[in-house]
């Protein structure tokens, strides 16, 4: 099962979050037929989302735009930990060069912006910060020190099997809290350079509490929360598809009822729902009837 671990750490000096996010990007693998550089770009970008949501305690939409092959990355996250994302094209593999990993920088591009929009008493908050390197890490982790204001680093990692399906996925978030002194900040960025990457860690069995311990050490830490469940999950249905097609003006809805049936397709899940003839002339006469 997926899971996320929060801590405190170095005296309350320092927060983490860590978690495992490899079913549920295997989800999303599976949903969209994936190729390994759009499972990266938007397995990163999944686990990302729900450390972010977790962190805001906020329900958050994140979208990515780089200007490379990928197109859009578009995530939802919830609070609760639920998470459903697409992308642009599905059908992306590079790899670099030298050493044959999966190269996310190339398909994301780094022509844009990273964008989180939070809902806050019905009202749409908008934050964004230009891409860094189009890695999704990096772009992150310079989203919360320019936006938000917190220094922060992020990791994340995504390994795909030879079959395209997902090996290992995780990541982590360490954040400088104001009380932070400068030689717990130069202790932890020595350490950084020298840790495991996270999707290995995941890959060697790791849970998110000892990716938390890697990174500051066996009694350096204090466990707010071990076990927080994480899952992919769509909350689309038939019935919001419906409220969609009523919205559409009357001669557009007469136009779809001059075929058999109509599909739509969730762009979260790839689920199609049909639409007959009959179902859309009762939409058509429900929508008049209101008006009336
Ligand atoms: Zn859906």
């Amino acid at each position: 099962m997926d899971t996320l671990a929060k801590a405190l750490a170095y005296d309350k000096q320092i927060r983490i979050y860590a978690c495992v996010t490899t079913e549920l990007v295997a989800e999303a693998q599976k949903r969209h037929g994936l190729w390994p550089s759009s499972s990266a770009a938007l397995g990163r970008t999944m686990t990302a989302s729900l450390l972010t949501a977790v962190l805001k305690e906020e329900n958050v939409t994140v979208k990515i735009n780089g200007g490379g092959p990928i197109k859009d990355i578009v995530v939802e996250a919830t609070k609760y930990g639920t998470v459903r994302g697409y992308v642009g094209d599905p059908y992306q593999f590079y790899q670099y060069n030298d050493s044959g990993k999966i190269n996310v920088s190339y398909a994301v591009g780094t022509d844009g912006l990273l964008e989180v929009k939070t809902l806050i008493n019905n009202e749409v908050f908008t934050s964004s910060s230009p891409l860094q390197t189009g890695e999704i890490a990096d772009d992150f982790t310079y989203y919360f020190a320019s936006s938000e204001q917190i220094p922060s680093s992020v990791g994340l990692g995504v390994l795909v099997n030879d079959d395209n399906t997902i090996l290992a996925s995780g990541g982590f978030i360490i954040q400088v809290l104001p009380n932070c002194s400068d030689e717990v900040i130069t202790e932890l960025e020595n350490k950084l350079k020298n840790i495991k990457e996270v999707s290995t860690m995941v890959k060697d069995g790791y849970t998110p509490e000892d990716i938390i311990k890697e990174l500051v050490g066996e009694n350096n830490y204090e466990l707010l929360d071990s076990n927080m469940p994480l899952k992919w999950y769509c909350r689309c249905s038939k019935d919001n598809f419906r409220r969609g097609l009523k919205m559409l003006k009357v001669s557009d809805l007469e136009d779809l009822i001059k075929d058999e049936s109509i599909e739509t397709v969730c762009n979260f899940c790839n689920t199609k729902y049909i639409f007959t003839k009959d179902e859309l002339v009762e939409i058509l006469n429900e929508k008049q009837n209101n008006k009336q």
